[in-house]
């Protein structure tokens, strides 16, 4: 839209130059025809066609200016529209990158938080078990170890069926359960309905 404003204000110089020449040289004409120099009758009159010819020529070219105006006049508006409308996105995009930014932040913080607590469980969790957790959790979709909740595997959340309670249920605390589903680590808590 920049673009066309200014090629219509270039439009619009060359039309009203356009229009001062035919002005300048129907002046000229009617000096002559004013200073008596010519006398010829047909030369009189081929003048005075001329300057009404030029007369019509210059209401034209009068009227392609108006045109050319208001060409450059809506594409100004349309330019300032724009420009406008650009500067209310980029405000809106500002106001998305600080936020983002922001938010950014805050999950370093949590993620360096929870790295940090997870060092300190897992130096307490013996090697073996820890090496199966890892695995188990490098299969299953980062999910290693699921909590037992009412008979259920939260993992694959399929429910253990009764031969699976049982065992369960005779299994000593520390021994480490598996679903039998999805082989993910079983952890028993009070609601684990057994
Ligand atoms: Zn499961």
């Amino acid at each position: 839209m920049q673009t066309e404003e200014s090629d219509t204000a270039r439009e619009q110089t060359k039309a009203e130059q356009d229009v001062d020449q035919v002005r300048q040289r129907a002046v000229r004409d009617q000096q002559r025809l004013d200073s008596g120099a010519v006398s010829s009758p047909k030369d009189l009159e081929n003048l005075q066609r001329e300057i009404v010819s030029l007369a019509k020529r210059q209401g034209d070219l009068e009227d392609i200016v108006l045109e050319v105006m208001e060409r450059r006049e809506s594409a100004q508006e349309r330019a300032a529209e724009l420009t406008e409308r650009v500067s209310s996105v980029e405000a809106k995009t500002a106001d998305a990158t600080s936020r983002r930014d922001a938010a950014a932040t805050e999950l370093d913080a949590d993620i360096a938080t929870a790295t940090k607590e997870r060092s300190v469980v897992a130096a307490s969790v013996p090697a073996d078990l820890l090496k199966l957790y890892e695995k188990l959790r490098t299969q299953q979709g980062g999910v290693g170890a699921a909590r037992l909740y009412q008979r259920r595997c939260e993992g694959c959340r399929l429910e253990l069926n009764i031969t699976e309670v049982n065992e369960v249920k005779a299994a000593s605390p520390d021994t480490v359960l598996r679903c039998e589903n999805c082989h993910r680590i079983l952890i028993r808590t009070a609601d684990s309905g057994i």
